[in-house]
């Protein structure tokens, strides 16, 4: 799941915090986290577009996978409620 920085090639996370998390919610989160910038430890944000296009193809493909997530994440706490009332 680490990608390396474009620039020093140490790992670089995805740029997100706790802060956002709670501001945004769970689901708002993933999203940001799928398709927010990253961020190096040495060099501070890393655009997407600065990654190698191999890298970026995987990237697109995670980040997809979270936003999956998170619709059946949604579709499960709906169905929740629904099943609630
Ligand atoms: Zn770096």
């Amino acid at each position: 799941m680490a990608h390396s920085c474009p620039r020093c090639g140490q790992p670089v996370q995805r740029g997100y915090n706790a802060g956002t998390q709670l501001a945004a919610g769970l689901i708002g989160a993933l999203f940001y986290a799928a398709f927010g910038s990253f961020q190096c430890k040495g060099c501070g944000k890393i655009v997407q577009s600065e990654f190698p296009a191999d890298v970026r193809t995987k990237i697109a493909l995670q980040s997809v996978l979270m936003v999956l997530g998170a619709i059946a994440l949604a579709g499960f706490c709906l169905w929740l409620m629904s099943e609630q009332k």
